[in-house]
């Protein structure tokens, strides 16, 4: 590789961030950091970028920008501070940057995502909620651009490793009879439905496997996790959704798999560490050290496997008839369940109402096609009414 990569890290402050800038640290001769952004967390995005030394740090509002630039000028730093979405999408897509890992999480992320999709950028993309909203219309840009769309998702890395190189002319042109989602089944794997009715937000963000940002442990929780994954890997693979089946697999080793029409089956597994497919994905075709142990197959000695139960997680039923409705339905899942998990993480509701808000949300929305980002927009605001009109219709 001839030159030192410029990277841009979207969720900088966050649990794949901050894994991403531990991989770039471990390799400075290949990668430094171009742009950072945080959103809350603004001490730790300071502390960041007294380390990494970006020329960019990006923050909501003038405000944060205020109070980051007070530390920086204190710290002798000369990163420059933007703001705001326009901030994000700025630094996304500037000509000095190589790649961009979209980390931000939630609808949030969409914008700054296709900024960096439509200047043709090297996108690893972990922000899956933007490929639930706008599948269609994001995997036509990147084609459009050229952009290198890379998965960070642990299982949507291991199926890219299992497919062939070829893969994009088509499932059934390189033989691949089905994709096998794998999931953990979350902490409430074994959990009775009856018992799901108390359980607490900190219990639901106690992952048994993977240490993660707390929306998306609540959907692993929910397995609405899977479901938004499975649409995700509809859009990556071009696969239809009755393509793609969840495994549920606790021990989280065996990341996902590929079935191919000779009977061959393939496997990527690895200790449950985003640094893997982090460092997957940033060195794409090429291998670097990304800092996570060796598997140690003796220590962990069983594998096993089980069918996701529908019933207790009701989500990623909701999922794979969104999945099969297409258009719109996506996106409205998406924006129903952010402000489902919010509600949950608030105590406005209890973990199964999750579901039943998301599937009372479904059922009023009709289904529409969606041409434009801001008929995705619609979509996400209509749904997220409905969801408000749901927690007031129930009193929280
Ligand atoms: P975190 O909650 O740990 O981090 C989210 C990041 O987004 C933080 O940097 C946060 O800033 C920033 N952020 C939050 N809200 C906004 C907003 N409205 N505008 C701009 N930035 C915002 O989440 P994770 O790192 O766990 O997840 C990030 C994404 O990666 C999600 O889409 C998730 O589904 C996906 N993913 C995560 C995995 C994991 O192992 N963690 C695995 C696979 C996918 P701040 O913290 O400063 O508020
Ligand atoms: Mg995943």
């Amino acid at each position: 590789m001839s030159r030192v990569q410029r990277i841009t890290v979207l969720g900088a402050t966050g649990s794949i961030g901050l894994s991403t800038l531990d991989v770039i640290a471990r390799h400075p001769d290949r990668y430094e950091t171009f742009a950072l952004s945080g959103y809350s967390r603004l001490d730790e995005l300071l502390a960041l970028c007294l380390k990494h030394a970006p020329v960019f740090a990006v923050v909501p509002d003038e405000a944060a920008a205020a109070t980051l630039r007070a530390g920086l000028d204190a710290g002798g730093s000369r990163t420059e501070v933007l703001t705001g979405e326009r901030g994000l999408c700025a630094v996304a897509a500037d000509p000095q940057v190589d790649a961009v890992m979209a980390a931000i999480v939630g609808a949030a992320g969409l914008r700054p995502t296709l900024a960096a999709v439509q200047a043709g950028k090297k996108v690893l993309l972990a922000n899956k909620e933007a490929l639930v909203m706008s599948g269609a219309l994001f995997m036509e840009a990147v084609r459009r651009n050229n952009a290198v769309l890379l998965p960070i998702d642990s299982e949507h890395n291991a199926i890219f490793q299992c497919l062939p190189g070829d893969y994009a002319r088509g499932l059934d042109r390189v033989g691949v009879r089905r994709i096998l989602l794998t999931a953990s089944g979350g902490p409430f794997r074994q959990t009775p439905s009856a018992e799901l009715e108390r359980v607490t937000p900190e219990q639901a963000c106690a992952h048994p496997n993977w240490s993660m940002g707390r929306k998306i442990s609540v959907d692993s929780a929910s397995m609405m996790n899977k479901g938004l994954e499975l649409i995700e890997a509809c859009w990556l693979f071009d696969a239809p959704p009755s393509r793609v089946e969840v495994v549920v697999h606790p021990q989280s080793v065996i990341h996902s798999l590929v079935d191919y029409v000779d009977g061959s089956v393939l496997a990527q597994l690895g200790n449950p560490d985003m640094r893997t497919p982090i460092a997957n994905a940033l060195a794409w075709p090429e291998r670097i050290d990304s800092g996570v142990p060796p598997l140690d197959l003796f220590a962990i000695a069983r594998l096993d496997f089980e069918a996701p139960d529908e019933r207790r997680f009701p989500c990623l039923r909701l999922a794979r008839e969104a999945a099969e409705a297409g258009n719109s339905a996506p996106a409205v899942l998406n924006a129903a369940n952010e402000i489902a998990v919010d509600a949950f993480l608030r105590g406005r509701i209890r973990f199964p109402e999750i579901a039943s808000m998301i599937g009372q949300v479904l059922e009023r929305e009709p289904v529409v096609a969606l041409d434009s980002l801001d008929a995705v927009f619609a979509a996400d605001q209509r749904a997220r009414e409905l969801a408000g009109e749901w927690l007031t219709r129930h009193g929280r």
